[in-house]
């Protein structure tokens, strides 16, 4: 009879991690960061969730409510094409739905790209500093993972991507190349134009994501789409897990050349996208004002926490995105362990060479009025 307990395994198991392919004998799982749910438990709802750029103002209540309204179907499959959420993205950015691929958040895509176009003896290029997945994506793929130097500490875009070096390290085995615009964890972007001198460096055959899943928090609106009729090779992508809000249905989306998507879709899980994501995408989508009001209280709640760390003589990274890279200096580990002890979670930089920084997500009034309050006590 089971007592309730996991059965013991008796049998001496396999060497899985040996039986895995090459490429991902040599991998270490994504980090997700804290165990939040533990720390959930522990705390409750006083935690203060500053660890995943998560927005703390919320989905549309219209996306809401189109969740609600699904719920009747759940025994069906969704919409395997999502049609409905497609054709609202092409209207929104006028571009065709063939032009574009959805995805179980952007991450899926992000190795998406690396699994259909690059493999053993291939290269992908990405900065240091740049967002960890491209890395994941790359290595997965059993490809040859190329990290360009970014900018200098103290250039305009401290430890941004420099464009000069991410060209010079595309080689003939380049067949993929990934940019964040803005990038996480820094914060930091680059302009449309040093982007289209960028792409005329690089040969048709090398496609070159850019992934903006915080572009809509960039104030100037500037997106490389505007660059797509001029180079077929960009693919750039975006999430409804940011500004949208809606981080917990996982929805993302791509939008490339359509002969660049029908590849993608070979291999892309026919019901990728849940009923409750589809929905709630379209709905958020449609509510302009939500969204305006959310990347405004984010702006101004940016500024005033850029303002007071920078004024305790904290570097804070520039930002066009929901959180801040902040150089804490060798005090960096205590900070963060008294942050946690205080109910207030950041997410620490060691994974990306930066255990000097911390990284923290821009919350709501509240939220940052306590982490403030808190960094102070430790002074
Ligand atoms: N790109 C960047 C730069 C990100 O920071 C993230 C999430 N942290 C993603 C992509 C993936 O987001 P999602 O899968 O939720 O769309």
């Amino acid at each position: 009879m089971n007592d309730g307990g996991p059965a013991a395994v008796t049998a001496a198991p396999p060497d899985f991690a040996h039986l895995a392919t090459r490429a991902v004998r040599g991998l270490r799982a994504y980090d997700p960061g804290h165990d939040l749910v533990a720390f959930r438990r522990r705390v409750g709802p006083a935690l203060i969730e500053l660890g995943s750029n998560e927005n703390p103002w919320g989905a549309s209540p219209a996306a809401r409510a189109a969740v609600l309204d699904v719920l009747h179907d759940l025994h069906r499959y969704p919409d395997p094409l999502g049609g409905d959420l497609k054709c609202a993205l092409a209207a929104a950015h006028g571009v065709d739905p063939s032009e574009i691929l959805l995805g179980n958040g952007s991450h899926e895509l992000l190795m998406l790209f690396a699994q259909v176009f690059a493999g053993a003896g291939d290269e992908v290029v990405a900065s240091q500093f740049g967002f960890a997945v491209y890395a994941l994506a790359a290595q997965a793929a059993g490809a040859t993972l190329r990290t360009a130097p970014a900018l200098p500490r103290d250039d305009a875009m401290p430890r941004g991507h420099d464009l000069d070096a991410i060209a010079a390290a595309i080689s003939p085995r380049t067949k993929l190349v990934y940019l964040a615009n803005p990038n996480n964890p820094t914060g930091t972007w680059f302009g449309l134009d040093a982007l289209s001198r960028f792409l005329q460096r690089v040969p048709r055959e090398v496609l070159v994501v850019v992934d903006e899943a915080y572009a809509e928090f960039a104030d100037d609106g500037a997106t490389a789409l505007t660059l797509r009729a001029a180079y077929p090779n960009l693919i750039v992508t975006r999430t409804f897990s940011k500004a949208y809000a809606l981080a917990g249905l996982r929805v993302g989306f791509a939008i490339a050349h359509r002969d660049c998507i029908a590849v993608l879709e070979r291999i892309r899980e026919s019901f990728n996208v849940n009923m409750a994501g589809l929905a709630a995408a379209e709905a958020a989508l449609g509510d302009a004002d939500h969204l305006r009001w959310v990347l405004a209280r984010n702006a101004e709640e940016r500024e005033n926490l850029d303002r007071a760390l920078t004024a305790r003589g904290w570097f804070v990274h520039p930002s066009r995105t929901n959180f801040v890279l902040v150089e804490f200096g060798p005090g960096a580990g205590a900070i963060e362990s008294a942050l946690l002890d205080r109910g207030i979670v950041p997410r620490p930089m060691g994974g990306y060479g930066l255990p000097e920084c911390l990284r923290i997500t821009v919350g709501d009034r509240d939220e940052n009025r306590r982490l403030l309050a808190a960094l102070e006590a430790m002074e």
